[in-house]
């Protein structure tokens, strides 16, 4: 018997993937998702605001961009074996209203957005946007989540660490979001785990603050030569504990995504990123994800929608590790 689908896409033979109103994967919107799928299990909205950066702009366009590129994502992951589709129900929320002049202002306003979508039980994945996004989504994955006490955990892809905690004068950018979530109470840092991280850096500080509170970095160079073994003993540890997943684009090598503002050399390939996130999901049982992102796109910076493309894919796998999980349940 065929199984009932949890989304319900548009038949790409009927309906080409380059007509239509642009939606996050030709997902439904969620105002118009049948009754038969709620409640929704994803939430996918965008965060057009880049007000937070500290270098170069323009990854608010980044929400249309990943969307555009996202045209031609399929539902069936080969590796995972998965008809992502038939497990969860997974809608695009539309583009969280912004406050392009305050970054501190514009945290509120897109964390009450996102503590209103959907039902109690939706999940939270929002596509950037700058990095200063991901505290306003970690507010109201945590609310949703029960704010468990001692906050998430989180599985952080990025170049940087973003624990600076002050930054020409403002407590609240892209280079703050997770010293603010931990004071915040929203986030654990002893289970919080940062992968791809390289430099160079300002000053050897800037990694104090994450090593002073217990977060697990795993540099580029370091995952070069010693595999997953540090991040698979973080996951196993993990077990079931509320987790939110960020992906900072810039984690990835600028030879395979130039579309962001603040570039590292020598960084992942696609490829190699694409394999981490199916390992992942796979090494220890996949994570609990309550909540996840993906940022830092910068499409006047791209070059032929290389970067949204991977970002749409990179969603996709987040979404896949949530699919394996719910299929392993039922
Ligand atoms: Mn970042
Ligand atoms: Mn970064």
């Amino acid at each position: 018997m065929k199984n009932e689908p949890r989304t319900i896409l548009p038949n790409a033979r009927l309906t080409p993937r380059f007509a239509g109103i642009c939606t996050f994967g030709r997902y439904p919107l969620l105002e118009d998702v049948v009754e038969s799928c709620r409640p929704v299990d994803w939430a996918i909205f965008g965060a057009p605001f880049d007000s937070g950066v500290t270098y170069r702009p323009g990854t608010r366009f980044g929400p249309r961009a990943i969307r555009t590129e996202s045209q031609y994502l399929k539902p069936y992951h080969i590796e995972h074996d998965l008809m992502l589709t038939e497990v969860l129900s997974l809608a695009d929320a539309g583009d969280s209203p912004v406050n392009p002049f305050s970054c501190e202002t514009n945290a509120r306003v897109i964390a009450d957005f996102a503590k209103g979508l959907g039902d109690a039980s939706t999940k939270l994945l929002m596509l950037g946007g700058d990095h200063s996004n991901t505290l306003a989504t970690l507010r109201a994955a945590h609310a949703r989540a029960g704010a468990p006490r001692g906050g998430l955990a989180m599985i952080h892809f990025d170049s940087h660490v973003d624990t600076v905690d002050m930054t020409l004068g403002e407590k609240y950018s892209h280079a703050s979001p997770f010293i603010r979530a931990v004071e915040e109470g929203v986030l654990d840092p002893q289970r919080m785990l940062s992968i791809g991280v390289k430099g160079p850096l300002n000053t050897p500080d800037d990694l104090r603050y994450a090593r002073e509170k217990g977060v697990t970095l795993v540099t580029y160079e370091q995952w070069r030569r010693e595999g997953t073994k540090t991040i698979d003993a973080f996951l196993k540890k993990l077990g079931d504990d509320p987790t939110y997943l960020t992906f900072d684009i810039d984690c990835i090598d600028p030879a395979f995504a130039p579309g962001t503002g603040t570039p590292c050399l020598g960084g992942f390939t696609s490829a190699e990123a694409l394999a981490l996130l199916r390992h992942v999901a796979t090494v220890a049982g996949p994570p609990n994800l309550v909540g996840a992102d993906v940022v830092e796109v910068l499409p006047d910076r791209d070059v032929s929608g290389i970067t949204a493309l991977l970002a749409a894919h990179v969603a996709f796998e987040i979404l896949c590790i949530d699919g394996l999980r719910r299929r392993g349940a039922r």
